[in-house]
């Protein structure tokens, strides 16, 4: 079966839909994106992601492209199109067509775009069981990391560069010598005490959804929560580290810059805060 995309009013054959080439996203990587999960059919955390992504536009001062009982529409039609019971939809909107020229234009309508895809259930499921990699580099993004602008470049580069160390993800280190988070995930670790610590939100970092979701999951478990940030070192030496994101919602991490965490197995916290997820998070 072929895919279907959204393109601006038309769902058309994946292979053939485009945008302008003089579209802002094309040109200046002016927009923003979402991902969100899909089980079962039903879209996982919609109402979190649309807040985000109306959040990120708002940031930006680029308008809603449709209305947004619209785009609940479209998402679950892209689906539907696509038939995916368990992936993900993406969907990214810009600020639209326009001569190249860098301030805002005055009547460019903002672009949107939707995808989806099936998940690749087995590469996530052995990620899982058997934990992954980490290397740990500078963190060279702008200022505003708590937007989801599609502008990804170093995250691109860093997550090149972990692939090519053979590591899953990179976790990017500020210039006080802290964990930001990774290239396209949250970082978490759990302390030689039990706490759950992860960097707090704030500019530095995206909030990610599932981020936010298994804080409160943490919270319903009785899992003591410290949002704080902390060093590679210390996550080297911490009993577990697990890495946080819609597409796989947590994956252990086993190793940081060749270095064991605890055993080098996928942490008891990790695999019970994934189990707890399910309980929390929302479908609809
Ligand atoms: N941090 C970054 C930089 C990301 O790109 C992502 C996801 O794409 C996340 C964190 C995790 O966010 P979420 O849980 O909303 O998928």
């Amino acid at each position: 079966m072929s895919r279907i995309a959204y393109v601006n009013g038309r769902y058309l054959p994946h292979a053939e839909a485009g945008v302008h080439i003089e579209d802002r996203g094309y040109q200046f990587a002016d927009g923003v994106y979402e991902v969100c999960g899909v089980r079962d059919g039903k879209l996982m955390d919609e109402t979190l992601h649309l807040e985000r992504l109306q959040r990120s536009l708002r940031e930006l001062r680029i308008g809603m492209p449709v209305p947004l009982p619209a785009l609940r529409h479209i998402l679950r039609e892209t689906i539907r199109q696509n038939r995916i019971s368990n992936g993900m939809v993406y969907f990214q909107v810009t600020r639209g067509v326009a001569p190249r020229d860098h301030p805002f234009p005055k009547d460019a309508r903002p672009s949107l775009v939707v995808t989806a895809k099936r998940l690749n259930e087995g590469r996530i499921a052995a990620a899982v069981a058997s934990g992954v990699e980490v290397i740990t580099l500078p963190d060279r993004r702008w200022a505003r990391r708590d937007i989801k602008s599609i502008a990804l470049l170093p995250n691109i580069l860093a997550k090149q560069a972990a692939r090519e160390a053979g590591a899953y993800e990179a976790w990017l280190v500020d210039a006080d010598g802290f964990v930001t988070e990774g290239s396209s995930t949250n970082a978490w670790i759990v302390d030689r005490e039990g706490r759950l610590v992860t960097r707090p939100a704030g500019p530095d970092i995206l909030n990610g959804i599932t981020r936010r979701v298994l804080l409160e999951a943490a919270r319903r478990e009785g899992i003591e929560v410290v949002e704080r940030p902390f060093t590679p070192e210390e996550a080297k030496s911490a009993r577990e580290a697990f890495i946080s994101a819609s597409s796989a919602i947590i994956i252990p991490v086993i190793r940081i810059d060749g270095q064991p965490v605890g055993n080098a197995v996928p942490g008891s916290t990790t695999l019970r805060l994934r189990e707890a997820y399910s309980r929390v998070g929302e479908l609809s």
